[in-house]
């Protein structure tokens, strides 16, 4: 058996603190060097504080990247039964919701912070905060870790965990692809996913706050790229809601490449478009008298309709609804089952819930996360050009991520 290793790992976020952990049982020696002022700051804020911190449905295809396939390996190490158990054992009860989302049975984020911060020290892993990492060398086999007061740590194997740019505020602002890059790693270019879409309009502060559940398709070259149904919100910018962060990925990923994105949102996607017009026809029928705005009352949010109207060109919202013409009562129907909007953009950094690109897969042995390109440096984590679906798949990443690179860095 050779020597103890000396283990620094940059970042006491998710996959720092799972890395920590697995490289201590593995015999290393640990330190934790954090920015703030404590560990796990972004922990707490997952699961709008509930952290859905797995999901039950793993499956690679819920991960985007350069080589999405890279997740196999390591999944196949420390996967979803491996980490309810490895919570489990810490003393977390869990609990399966829709989708397979998977929460801690407390309904409390801080529990898993909790129980890591519980086992770290019990490990007796040091824990160095306030220490912002500004720069990794390597000379004559050994690591230095130098801090921006100048303070200097030094170790055998280096797990770099820094997280991406996704909400800033907690640590995160992706000075960790600078020092991957001085290292000598490539990073495929970095945009916001998981992140609320900003479209072209003049009316949404108009209707902003106004929620509903349909469905939202992401349109390229008239292609529908993503589909996905759920609570949909309209916000001052333009839309929000789980389906708009699901697919807001595809459309982060075109606009980088300059290309035009549209959006389709399908307000009344419960019943056919013949039922929905027939249903029309009928309340139109029976108040012919009611002024157009209001014989839509009661169905659709009251908020909606002046701006549907005006989108399918009726100016005069008070002339009575039996004069409408068949081609204005179908324009109508056309905004409620397909209205069209152009994507001018997605919410920035401190919207997006993770970071799409970061360090090639290429240059990081799918196997171990060693560094091909620097030996005894490792990866774990957001900064990884991994990024997976809403729903808990982006903290698996992380733990499983940061498990295998501890296992491999303290050997
Ligand atoms: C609001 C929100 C909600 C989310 N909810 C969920 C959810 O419910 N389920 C899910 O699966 N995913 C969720 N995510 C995504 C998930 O939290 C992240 O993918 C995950 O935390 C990434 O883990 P990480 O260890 O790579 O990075 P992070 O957790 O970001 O940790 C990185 C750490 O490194 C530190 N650091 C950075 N640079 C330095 C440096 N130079 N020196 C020292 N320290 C440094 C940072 O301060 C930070 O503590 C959510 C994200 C957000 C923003």
């Amino acid at each position: 058996m050779g020597a103890k290793k000396q283990v620094v790992i940059v970042g006491g976020g998710a996959s720092g603190m799972v890395a920590a952990i697995s490289a201590k049982r593995k015999g290393a020696d640990v330190t934790i060097l954090e920015r703030n002022p404590r560990i796990g700051k972004k922990i707490l804020a997952t699961g709008n504080g509930r952290c859905n911190f797995t999901n039950i449905n793993l499956d690679a295809a819920c991960y985007h990247g350069s080589n999405p396939q890279f997740v196999y390996g390591v999944f196949s190490e420390f996967g979803v039964q491996e980490t309810i158990a490895f919570f489990e054992e810490l003393g977390i009860a869990h609990k399966v919701e829709e989708a397979g989302k998977v929460f801690p049975m407390s309904d409390q984020a801080s529990s898993i912070l909790d129980v890591l911060l519980y086992e770290l020290k019990e490990l007796g892993i040091r824990i160095v905060c306030n220490a912002y990492v500004q720069n990794i060398k390597k000379e004559q086999g050994r690591f230095s870790v130098e801090l921006a007061d100048g303070t200097c740590f030094h170790g055998d194997r280096v797990i770099i965990a820094t997280g991406g740019k996704a909400m800033p505020s907690s640590g995160s602002d992706g000075n960790g692809y600078t020092l991957a890059e001085r290292l000598g790693h490539t990073i495929i270019p970095l945009f916001p996913a998981l992140v609320q879409m900003m479209l072209e309009g003049d009316y949404f502060r108009h209707i902003q706050g106004v929620k509903f559940i349909g469905t939202a398709e992401l349109l390229h070259n008239h292609k529908v790229l993503a589909k996905e149904r759920g609570d949909i919100l309209f916000a001052n910018y333009g839309v929000s809601g789980p389906p708009i962060l699901q697919i807001s990925r595809k459309a982060g990923e075109l606009l980088q490449a300059q290309e035009e994105v549209f959006l389709k949102i399908i307000l009344i996607d419960s019943m056919r478009i013949g039922e929905l017009s027939e249903l029309l026809l009928k309340r139109m029928q029976n108040r012919p008298e009611k002024n157009v705005e209001f014989s839509l009352v009661g169905l659709i949010n009251k908020r909606l309709i002046p701006v549907i109207l005006k989108e399918a060109g009726i100016s005069d919202l008070h002339c009575p609804v039996g004069n409408l013409s068949v081609k204005e009562r179908d324009k109508i129907i056309r905004i409620l089952t397909d209205w069209r909007f152009k994507v001018r953009g997605t919410k920035s950094w401190s919207s997006a819930q993770v970071t799409a690109g970061g360090v090639v897969t290429a240059e990081i042995n799918q196997k171990t996360l060693a560094s091909k390109i620097i030996s005894d440096l490792y990866f774990a984590g957001e900064i990884i050009d991994v990024d997976g679906k809403c729903g808990g798949f982006n903290l698996q990443w992380a733990w499983s991520s940061g498990y295998l690179a501890g296992q491999n860095a303290a050997l």
